[in-house]
């Protein structure tokens, strides 16, 4: 259970990026954030694990109070949040295998790591989730020999190796193609579900947020103005989000996505009549 309570920051700039947001994530629960560039989307994922410093407020992960922790003890509860990243943040010369494993590198003695020994156990848990993620035949093949969709794969595999309590996901769709992004985000999903762990992703497209999570937290200037079920989000609820902004324009952009989908199904079942026609 993740529970964020009053969370402030303003930054040196002055800048008020989160103005006392709230909210509770049970286990198992995925919640996508969504909001105008510039909402505080970024600042709030960041301020829960503290790679931003909050200004005011709490962040309780479990019993474990994140904003009142000392360093030493912050690197620590760290290893309970893990992270998945727009741009994936591979290691590109390492191989697959190497690169989930290094989600482990905060359990392993320096000395290990840096000569790559780890626990076979953690080893056997990372084959577990590379066949989890659709890789396993990939293990030993470098991470920048992926396609971005398969990057992204081995991004959540190495975020489960540290075998988290939460989730914090930055726009892991961002990169890549419509049908590529819902094939992430089903995964994201199901997995959150099988491992019962709450999840906050950061995502700029709301139809595909409205598409696979259950709940969705709007913001709108650093306050919360929205937060329920896909369903509840209605043109009254976007307004309020994305204020005089068109979000019609990413509608638009929805349908078009759908209709390429829909021809490449039609030339799919068109080659596959083909090729009975010919048997
Ligand atoms: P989003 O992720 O929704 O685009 P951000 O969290 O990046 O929003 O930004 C929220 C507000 O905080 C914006 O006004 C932005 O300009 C400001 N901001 C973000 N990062 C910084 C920073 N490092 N220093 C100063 N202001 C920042």
């Amino acid at each position: 259970m993740l529970r964020v309570s009053h969370l402030t920051k303003t930054y040196r700039t002055g800048d008020k990026a989160l103005k006392g947001v709230s909210f509770a994530i049970p286990a198992g629960q995925v919640v996508g954030l969504i909001g105008p560039s510039g909402s505080g989307k970024s600042t709030l994922i960041r301020c829960i694990n503290r790679l931003v410093e909050p200004s005011g407020g709490a962040v309780h992960l479990g019993d474990t109070d994140i904003t009142a922790l000392p360093r030493a003890r912050l690197r620590l509860a760290r290893r309970r949040i893990g992270m998945i990243f727009q741009e994936y943040a591979l290691v590109e010369r390492l191989t697959v295998m190497e690169n989930v494993l290094s989600g482990r590198l905060g359990y392993v003695p320096f000395w290990r790591s840096f000569l790559r020994r780890f626990p076979p156990a953690y080893v056997a848990d990372a084959f577990a989730l590379l066949d989890r993620v659709g890789l396993l035949d990939h293990a030993d093949k470098r991470a920048d020999a992926l396609s971005g969709g398969q990057r992204q794969r081995v991004g959540i595999a190495r975020a489960l190796e540290q075998d988290p309590e939460l989730l914090l996901i930055d726009e892991p769709t961002a990169s890549l193609d419509p049908r590529t992004s819902r094939q992430i985000m089903r995964l994201i999903v199901e997995i959150c579900r099988e491992r019962h762990l709450p999840a906050v992703i950061n995502i700029h497209d709301v139809l595909l947020a409205q598409a696979f999570v259950e709940r969705i937290i709007g913001l709108r200037a650093g306050e919360i103005v929205f937060d329920g079920p896909p369903g509840a989000l209605d043109m009254a609820a976007l307004t309020r989000i994305y204020g005089e902004e068109d979000w019609a324009a990413m509608r638009r952009q929805a349908d078009a996505d759908a209709s390429e989908d829909a021809q490449e199904a039609a030339h799919a079942r068109e080659a596959a009549a083909r090729l009975a026609g010919t048997a």
